[in-house]
């Protein structure tokens, strides 16, 4: 009796030992997995730094870690993920898209971000952009109309960058509390150069915008020199238009 009581137990003990055993093993083959994602991850961000943006002509150093070094997986919706590095913008829902990653670097490096600078993006979107200025800038204030995709980018944000602050509302009146604005960073494209934004822009400060009718703009570079904003480049692009809280085209 006795030897059968022990054996029992002790058949327990080594089965409860497996189980741990088991359980232990299924951890660390989901943490293997997960940080296998991780390191293919990291390796197209900088596959796609190398191939479509340093490859294009981008050659600002701090640029292109920042864009390193932001995660774009987490900015697209989860069926996506997969995609997160290919040269193209994508769908981020509402009808609205994150741009292609050489367009953000390219915008990002026209107004030749700054540690001490503060900066304004109108169309927060996924809130990308947003987190790559914030790893170039001091301060980034960031304005999308569409209240989801804001509330969404703002939760991203949050957690990541505490010198982003977020407005759900019209960017087309730009957040004039703040301003003025080292730099000016416009993701949706109106027919003209909003007054508003021309206002708040800094002497000597640098706004990048597209500009032009639906789907055919050119992306400006303007420079405020005495008061007056004077364009330095520009290039064709196609952006979703800006519209106005009821929805049309400004
Ligand atoms: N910068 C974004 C891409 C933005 S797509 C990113 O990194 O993901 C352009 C965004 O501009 C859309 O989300 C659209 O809703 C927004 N938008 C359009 N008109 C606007 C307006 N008047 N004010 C603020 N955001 C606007």
């Amino acid at each position: 009796m006795n030897t059968t009581r022990i054996s029992r137990s002790a058949l327990q003990k080594a089965a409860g030992f497996g189980l741990l055993i088991t359980l232990c093993f299924i951890w660390t083959a989901q943490s293997a997995d997960r940080s296998d994602a991780e390191q293919d991850y990291t390796a197209r961000r900088n596959q796609m730094v190398a191939l479509q943006i340093e490859a294009r002509g981008i050659r600002d150093a701090k640029v292109l870690d920042a864009m390193k070094k932001v995660r774009r997986h987490d900015f697209v919706p989860e069926a996506l993920r997969g995609r997160a590095y290919d040269d193209h913008p994508l769908p981020i829902g509402e009808g609205q898209t994150i741009s292609q990653p050489y367009i953000v670097a390219l915008m990002t490096a026209a107004i030749q971000p700054r540690p001490d600078m503060k900066v304004l993006e109108i169309g927060t979107g996924s809130g990308y952009q947003a987190a790559v200025l914030a790893e170039l800038c001091r301060d980034v204030y960031t304005i999308e109309i569409v209240e989801s995709l804001g509330r969404r980018a703002e939760k991203l944000l949050a957690r990541l960058y505490p010198n982003v602050r977020l407005r759900i509302g019209d960017g087309y009146l730009g957040w004039p509390e703040a301003a003025p604005f080292d730099a000016i960073l416009v993701t949706c494209a109106p027919t003209k150069v909003p007054e508003p934004l021309a206002d708040q822009l800094a002497e000597g400060g640098r706004m990048v915008i597209p500009v032009g009718e639906s789907w055919v703009q050119e992306l400006c570079v303007l420079v405020k020199k005495n008061g007056r904003l004077e364009k330095q480049a520009a290039i064709g692009v196609r952006f979703v238009p800006m519209v106005d809280p009821r929805g049309r085209k400004y």
